[in-house]
């Protein structure tokens, strides 16, 4: 039945960036058929009413770990080093196909809940391929788009990449529209280049690669070189943080033609560096937004846009400061942020055909935020500004992907099978952890000298 959305403040985020004060999104099938003001529609259309809201293209999100989901706001208070110990050294084997499973239904419809239609799931815990197909049948048991970044921490990409077993996984599934994929890993900088083997596997198999690089302390400018030196930095590869990197490896991924997935929230807390969209601005390189993981953060791209906007800015004014400079007008607009969370996450998946803006014949991704009972809906003046600094994922009113309602009047499906499935997760890892639980969701903090004050010797009193 097709579908219609009527009278809403329509961002097309199409070339021109046409917005319709007024105007509606027809779907039909799989399909946007119509944009426009007071469209004829089919008989029996499903009319939703999107009058005092903003309709927008679905948001997509180039970089999840769905598998860890399950573990939501386990590590906030964890930096990087502490991630890498407890999932990579400590705890991360102990995680079986239906812990994977878990993470990804519950993850999965996280995104869907906040308007993100498209996610990479970056799946670096498929450490057998009992845990891909896993993995795999929790994407497809949740209605949104995915790509699934095949990866195993517990192995070296030179090993798993190219083995039989990854081959016939592959041949096994089925890929399309609704779930890309992708090969998953990080270059160490090792001058032998081990992962030249994994970078050969991923050119025959005809897939794009996904790498953390810039990452203080794990990956930095001696990956990139060896990349581009073996001619593996393509425009189809997509560089995560990218933000401990000199102007040299900037410069490569510019001219090679590749896109670096910012997750500006992650950067500042964990310490891979800072967001490096001021960076990536002047360097001329594509830019699209994530969120991570929710062992810290949310699949929310309110968020990733608001802090991306935040850190820019903020680098903006420092920079400035240092040089007894005063910043007048920012070079990053809200409109950049809503456009990196659309159509640059189209972009860096080789998808602008399909998906990333409100247009005939592309794929019916579609997001309707509106919320009448909310006294910061209105009024709407500035939607770009509006949706990156006012808007929040409970203002998702309804989700379409490709052309099906996923979420309505602000109910998403699939909760309760998703909280069954972590359930049990949690109850598992809890047993495995033991005393371990408690401790490594509450590492120990650093002693904080407070320096000494030479006011303390008068005769002030605060209260
Ligand atoms: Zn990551």
């Amino acid at each position: 039945m097709p579908i219609v959305l009527r009278n809403g403040l329509v961002l097309t985020m199409d070339d021109r960036r046409t917005v319709l004060a007024r105007g509606d999104v027809l779907a039909d099938g799989e399909d946007i058929v119509a944009v426009g003001p007071d469209l004829e529609v089919p008989e029996g259309t499903e009319e939703i009413d999107a009058s005092g809201g903003i309709v927008m293209p679905g948001m997509i999100d180039t970089h999840r770990h769905l598998w860890q989901t399950a573990m939501r706001g386990y590590g906030a208070d964890w930096t990087l080093t502490q991630y890498f110990v407890w999932y990579y050294l400590e705890w991360g084997r102990k995680f079986r196909p239906q812990d994977v499973y878990a993470g990804n239904l519950l993850g999965g419809v996280e995104a869907l809940d906040a308007g993100v239609t498209t996610t990479v799931d970056w799946s670096h815990g498929l450490q057998t391929v009992d845990h891909a197909e896993a993995a795999v049948d929790a994407l497809e048991a949740v209605p949104g788009r995915f790509v699934l970044a095949y990866g195993n921490i517990q192995q070296a990409p030179w090993d798993w990449a190219p083995s039989a077993g990854l081959r016939d996984f592959i041949g096994r599934r089925s890929w399309g529209d609704m779930l890309g994929l992708q090969l998953a890993f990080d270059v160490t900088g090792d001058p032998a280049f081990p992962e030249k083997a994994a970078f050969e596997a991923a050119r025959d198999l005809g897939l794009a690669v996904t790498t953390h690089a810039g990452v203080w302390g794990a990956t930095n400018d001696d990956g990139i070189r060896l990349m581009y030196e073996n001619g593996f930095m393509t425009p189809e590869t997509t560089y995560v943080h990218a933000a401990t990197l000199s102007p040299d490896s900037y410069h490569r991924i510019a001219a090679t033609g590749g896109s670096v997935s910012v997750s500006t929230e992650s950067e500042q807390s964990a310490g891979q560096g800072y967001p490096p969209t001021w960076q990536l601005r002047h360097h001329g390189i594509p830019v699209s937004l994530s969120m991570d993981t929710s062992v810290w953060w949310s699949g929310d791209l309110f968020s990733a846009m608001r802090a991306t906007l935040g850190a820019d800015r903020s680098r903006e004014h420092l920079e400035a400061h240092l040089r007894s400079e005063t910043v007048t007008h920012c070079h990053l607009r809200a409109e950049q942020v809503v456009e990196w969370a659309t159509r640059g996450g189209a972009a860096a998946l080789g998808l602008s055909d399909r998906i990333g803006s409100l247009e005939p014949g592309k794929k019916a991704d579609v997001v309707l935020i509106k919320n009448d009972a909310s006294p910061v809906m209105f009024p709407i003046l500035n939607p770009y500004g509006h949706i990156a600094f006012q808007a929040q994922r409970g203002d998702v009113h309804t989700v379409l992907v490709n052309g099906r309602v996923v979420k309505r009047d602000g109910r998403v499906e699939g909760v309760d099978a998703a909280r069954a499935a972590v359930t049990q997760t949690v109850d598992h890892l809890m047993s495995e952890l033991g005393d371990a639980w408690l401790s490594g969701m509450n590492p120990d903090i650093p002693e904080t000298k407070i320096l000494d004050n030479p006011y303390m010797y008068t005769n002030y009193r605060s209260s």
